[in-house]
């Protein structure tokens, strides 16, 4: 695995949602490298282990990475304080990724919560061609349909509780989809009973699907075996 450690600017950051923050990242080297799927290690101020967060987006023409996170603990509030012109410590890119096919293929993408994000950059290769399924627990909380949407997605969304889109599951949205037509390769990143739920629902169809994990970890290149 070849990846790069360096320290970038952020050129700029936004809040999405409650404790959901957008970050656009100057890390041209790391960008030139990155494909959909992967993700970055992030040092954090008076942490020992770095904070693995996915990419959203890249912008290779501009040299930048576009990351979204939730705060969760400590690391993520420290890195949530970051403002434009800070540095971050970047390690990347990390992680197998998506297999990408032609962007003639038909797609799905399911994003569930936080596990959104790294859904973007996948939909965007595919575009028109992309259904991309997106689920959150209420309306206050969804992020990114305008990306979805600006990208040409067929943008699908639901929350538990019904304030936004279709009230139920993304797994619902997708076994509809998968039974509406063709699907070359369903792609989802979202909690565990999620995508044990989208794996059921791809095998059931006979689809075949892709999911990335965020399990916590070490080191992110495997030396620490986790
Ligand atoms: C490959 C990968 C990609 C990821 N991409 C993203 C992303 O794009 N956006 C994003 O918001 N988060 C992402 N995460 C999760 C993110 O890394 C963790 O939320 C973060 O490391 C928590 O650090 P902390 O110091 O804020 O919290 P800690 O103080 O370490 O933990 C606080 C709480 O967060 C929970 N937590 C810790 N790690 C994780 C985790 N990996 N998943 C879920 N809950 C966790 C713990 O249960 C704990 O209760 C990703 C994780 C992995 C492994």
């Amino acid at each position: 695995m070849s990846y790069l450690q360096g320290v970038y600017p952020i050129l700029a950051r936004k809040a999405l949602a409650r404790n959901i923050f957008d970050y656009t990242v100057h890390c041209p080297e790391i960008a030139s490298q990155s494909r959909a799927g992967q993700f970055v290690h992030i040092r954090v101020a008076g942490h020992t282990l770095r904070r693995p967060i996915s990419i959203c987006e890249i912008n290779r023409e501009k040299g930048t990475l576009r990351l979204v996170f939730e705060v969760k603990g400590s690391g993520t509030e420290e890195l949530s304080k970051l403002a434009p012109g800070d540095l971050m410590d970047v390690m990347g890119p990390l992680g197998n990724g998506f297999t990408l096919l032609e962007p003639t293929a038909k797609v799905v993408t399911v994003g569930g919560g936080i596990g959104t994000p790294p859904m973007l950059e996948t939909a965007k290769h595919y575009g028109a061609n992309a259904t991309a399924i997106v689920g959150f627990r209420t309306a206050g909380l969804a992020i990114l349909e305008e990306d979805f949407q600006k990208a040409g997605c067929d943008l699908r969304l639901a929350t538990d509780d019904g304030t936004k889109g279709e009230r139920g599951f993304v797994t619902d949205l997708l076994r509809r989809r998968l039974a509406e037509g063709p699907v070359d390769i369903v792609y989802a990143c979202g909690p565990s009973p999620m995508l044990e739920a989208v794996v059921g629902a791809c095998k059931e169809a006979g689809v075949r699907c892709q999911v990335s994990l965020e399990e916590r970890m070490g080191c992110g290149v495997g030396a620490c075996l986790v």
